[in-house]
């Protein structure tokens, strides 16, 4: 890895029930938490912050911890993560784009605080969201996250949080339960992929195969390309690999 330019993640969050679950996920984000660097400002693209037609950044205000989920225990709606908006990396970004980004005083949404709070549970690391334009097409994520990737050597941490496979309607209600074979292979062939120097190609994931029954709608899958474009060609890693509800894939990747 070059000299001070910071790695880039993405998270498969999975089901809100992990930021108050011990599971084997939740103490791989702990792990991986542990041996990070402490940036100076964490960059986080969400699955749900979707835009249309254009791009918006919260870090103008304290951070409401936004609950955009029903019917989970009451436990959950009390968990509060604010940490400060990393105002200076807001405009940083902005600067990025023609028409700059609006600065808003949106809150965190549940992709970017259940995975920033396993990663840096002191809440000290400024950050700012960057929303997602859902109608745009996956060549346009990837290369955004290409555009993004400067801000690597300005120590800003890009986290995607969304999950490479998610498929709602095929979900069983088991968190535990093992994966289907269509979830498993396509998982496995976007990791191939990333290893084997072809990742452009993951922008199209609808000529892949299986990629319609594992990316019904692509509002996961984004922040995923966001995350591959930051990242280059370095090297990946995975933090954790695994799945949850059976059609949900947990993966996580580092960049660099
Ligand atoms: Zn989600």
């Amino acid at each position: 890895m070059e000299k001070d330019k910071l790695p880039v993640l993405f998270i498969g969050h999975g089901s809100p029930m992990n930021a108050m679950l011990d599971n084997q996920f939740t103490r791989a984000m702990a792990r991986l938490g542990e041996g990070l660097p402490k940036p100076r400002a964490i960059l986080c693209v969400s699955a749900h912050w979707l835009t249309e037609g254009e791009l918006l950044l919260s870090g103008a205000a304290e951070f409401e911890t936004i609950y955009d989920f029903r019917g989970f225990p009451e436990e959950l709606y009390r968990i509060t993560y604010a940490p400060p908006p990393a105002r200076t990396a807001a405009d940083r970004t902005a600067a990025l784009f023609r028409p700059a980004p609006l600065i808003t005083g949106r809150g965190l949404d549940h992709g970017a605080w259940t995975v920033l709070r396993m990663l840096y549970p002191g809440a000290d690391v400024p950050v700012c969201q960057l929303s997602v334009d859902y109608p745009a097409a996956g060549k346009y994520h990837y290369d955004l996250g290409r555009r993004l990737a400067r801000l690597r050597g300005e120590g800003v941490l890009i986290i995607g949080s969304g999950n490479i496979v998610h498929n709602l309607e095929l979900m069983d209600r088991d968190i535990a339960a093992p994966p289907e074979d269509w979830n498993l292979a396509f998982d496995l062939k976007v990791k191939e992929y990333i290893d084997g120097g072809r990742r452009a190609e993951l922008a199209a994931y609808e000529d892949m195969p299986g990629g319609n029954l594992a990316v019904p709608t692509a509002d996961h899958y984004w922040p995923f390309l966001v995350a591959l474009g930051a990242g280059g060609e370095d090297k990946a890693s995975y933090p954790y690999e695994g799945y949850q509800h059976a059609s949900l894939s947990m993966r996580a990747i580092q960049f660099g």
